[in-house]
């Protein structure tokens, strides 16, 4: 048993715009330009000098405003002035850091929130104000998690309350792993029985089809509102509905890990040449929804005490799980070791080897140590995948 740390962010949306609302987005955005201005100035880096130098004098300007808008200011603009700096060193920052949003970074002194009532109280210049927002089903799930940061942002669609929230899991020391592949069109799972379940997903056929939609109204309509409108709202109906797969595909995996043990998926945190992820503008899209998927089956993994793992994704579908040997394509998607001549499926090879690293990676020996070479050849057909299919509408 180890104690884990899951953290969701929520969204809240304001029912309409609060009085007094607009002059503190005003007030907190000069204050953090002002800020950063001083930074840069400066040169200061630190929260706590920033804050020291400059508090007494903020305090005088803006003597009714609660005094953490001054200390989260200061969080803000310390982040703005580094990342600038970052940016500048590499030559892609010019002029001055300016903070343009309309967003206000708030502490657990400045707001409380109450779930079931559908109210948070903020903290402002006129004293405790209650707002209330929307309440969203998945709200709930959040009842006794631990209120992190938080924003207050302005966007045209309304004011939105962004929460962090987290809360510590125990979870279990796996003894074996099942190992996922993610691809475009389909997800593999190699169970530690030995069977292989892949799961269509059709994510291939739903971008296609959005990406000629979005291709078709840039030819018909010429560029203005009506066209920015139309992208923007087919672009959220893409996002929706890969979201609401993505989360079917998390619910499906981690009902499959219950039963067998931990869960091993690729590492692409760090960005790889390999052939599954082209370093084009697809490859990116790819990685990044790769990376979304993954994150929701960790965390859905966590709250039900699965241990997630990721393992190093160089060669998984190029190695041979049996003998370590070479693997050269043989037919449509087909893999063949040259040494001990294993054949599968590449995404049985690629979900097999995963599984096997997750296991190297707890400390458990795994072939080509554990295995007695195997000649002659066997394989994995076809017929030995069970093939599930994601339904998507
Ligand atoms: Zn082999």
């Amino acid at each position: 048993m180890s104690s884990e740390t899951i953290k969701l962010t929520a969204k809240f949306k304001l029912k309409g715009t609060p009085e007094g609302l607009d002059a503190l987005f005003s007030t907190y955005r000069e204050i953090v330009n002002f800020l950063i201005t001083y930074a840069f100035k400066n040169n200061i880096t630190s929260f706590y000098r920033l804050k020291k130098e400059t508090y007494k004098g903020l305090r005088k300007d803006y003597p009714k405003l609660p005094s953490h808008y001054l200390f989260t200011a200061c969080q803000m603009a310390t982040a703005i002035f580094k990342s600038y700096r970052k940016r500048r060193k590499r030559g892609k920052a010019k002029g001055r850091p300016v903070f343009k949003r309309k967003a206000i970074m708030l502490d657990d002194h400045l707001f409380r929130l109450n779930l079931e009532a559908g109210v948070m109280k903020l903290s402002s210049p006129s004293g405790r104000t209650q707002l209330e927002f929307y309440s969203a089903k998945y709200h709930k799930r959040f009842k006794d998690w631990k209120v992190g940061q938080a924003w207050l942002v302005r966007t045209p669609k309304g004011v939105f309350l962004n929460v962090v929230f987290s809360k510590e899991v125990e979870v279990k020391g796996p003894k074996t792993f099942v190992g996922v592949d993610l691809n475009e069109n389909n997800v593999t799972l190699s169970l530690p029985n030995g069977e292989f379940v892949q799961i269509i997903t059709h994510e291939r056929e739903i971008r296609t089809g959005y990406y000629v939609k979005r291709r078709k109204i840039q030819k018909k309509i010429k560029a203005g509102r009506k066209r920015k409108g139309l992208l923007e709202k087919y672009g959220q109906r893409e996002r929706n509905r890969l979201n609401d797969l993505y989360h079917k595909l998390a619910n499906k995996i981690v009902e499959l890990a219950e039963r067998h043990g931990g869960i091993a998926l690729e590492d692409l945190t760090e960005i790889r040449d390999s052939i599954k992820y082209s370093a084009g503008i697809n490859g990116r899209l790819h990685r990044w929804s790769f990376r979304k998927l993954q994150s929701i089956i960790e965390y859905k993994a966590k709250l039900k005490g699965i241990k997630a793992v990721f393992v190093n994704p160089a060669y998984t579908s190029s190695l041979c799980p049996i003998c370590g040997g070479k693997l050269s394509p043989n037919g449509h998607r087909v893999l063949k070791c040259s040494s001990c001549g294993f054949e599968a499926d590449r995404d049985v090879v690629g979900s097999w080897n995963i599984r096997l690293r997750g296991l190297k990676m707890w400390g458990v020996p795994v072939p080509p140590e554990s295995h007695p070479m195997k000649t002659g050849g066997w394989k994995v057909s076809r017929n030995d995948i069970h093939k599930l299919y994601a339904s998507y509408g």
